[in-house]
């Protein structure tokens, strides 16, 4: 990728992850970027280029993970003219670039002479079905170390709050084991809650479904776990909802990472 260890932007140590992420270049540019697209790559620390692209796949939807394969190339492509032909392009004619290359591409996929019609998601958190509690999960990983925290958030049908906890790993940079993780906690905080009817809810889909058909994940213990775990409730339903139904849990993720490691309950 380049001759020197040094890049040569900024002279930082060279890597991909600086390159494309790091380089003040790459992160102006991705300050331009949807904030959910940002949050979801910083719990994403994995050193492994092809491995930070699999999670990736999985903590995004099919919009968000190609808006970020197309400004990755784009950064790549701002920074070898800035290099090579000495041509600087703004962070903003960057940005504009891919917004107009993105609907291009949703222009070449609809069908002819139907409208595009953007769904919004709600934001409203959803009541759980009669008779159940609902607990929201959510996890956080400190950038740059491998700390990681994950949040149980239980509350009932009319959104009365019944109980939080959050416990913080040391040694975790895997974002979907710690979403893994969320799940498993949202079963401890229903046990202490003396709660036997629940309904789990994660915005992480991936470990929702590894869940649902018992697939031998990386994580697989912790899947394993929770399987065995649901059992000894009367009912225990797992369901992904988006980030946006999901803001109790992640902002409780987010704030107790500096609180150290163990378990928070209240
Ligand atoms: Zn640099």
């Amino acid at each position: 990728m380049a001759d020197s260890p040094a890049c040569r932007l900024c002279g930082a140590a060279d890597s991909w992850r600086h390159v494309l992420l790091e380089c003040t270049m790459a992160r102006s540019i991705w300050a331009l970027a949807p904030e959910s697209l940002v949050e979801h790559m910083s719990i994403n620390e994995n050193p492994n280029t092809r491995r930070w692209l699999f999670n990736m796949q999985s903590l995004l939807n099919h919009t968000e993970f190609t808006r970020l394969g197309v400004t990755l190339w784009a950064i790549w492509s701002s920074r070898r003219k800035v290099i090579y032909e000495d041509i600087y392009q703004t962070p903003f004619a960057t940005n504009a670039f891919v917004n107009s290359f993105i609907n291009g591409l949703q222009l070449l996929t609809k069908p002819r002479g139907e409208q595009v019609v953007v769904q919004a998601r709600p934001n409203r958190w959803i009541a759980p079905p009669e008779n159940l509690v609902k607990i929201n999960v959510d996890a956080a990983l400190l950038r740059n170390r491998s700390v990681g925290t994950v949040a149980a958030v239980c509350r009932g049908r009319d959104e009365v709050f019944m109980g939080a906890s959050t416990v913080t790993f040391i040694g975790t940079n895997e974002p979907t084991a710690l979403e893994a993780l969320a799940m498993r906690e949202a079963l401890a905080l229903a046990d202490d809650l003396y709660e036997r009817r629940i309904l789990v809810a994660s915005d992480c889909k991936v470990v929702i479904d590894n869940i649902k058909v018992n697939n031998a994940a990386s994580y697989r213990a912790i899947i394993r776990e929770i399987i065995d775990r649901s059992s000894s409730f009367l009912v225990c339903s797992f369901s992904h909802e988006f980030r946006s139904l999901n803001t109790k849990a992640h902002n409780l993720a987010k704030r107790a990472l500096p609180l150290g490691v163990g378990r928070v309950c209240g």
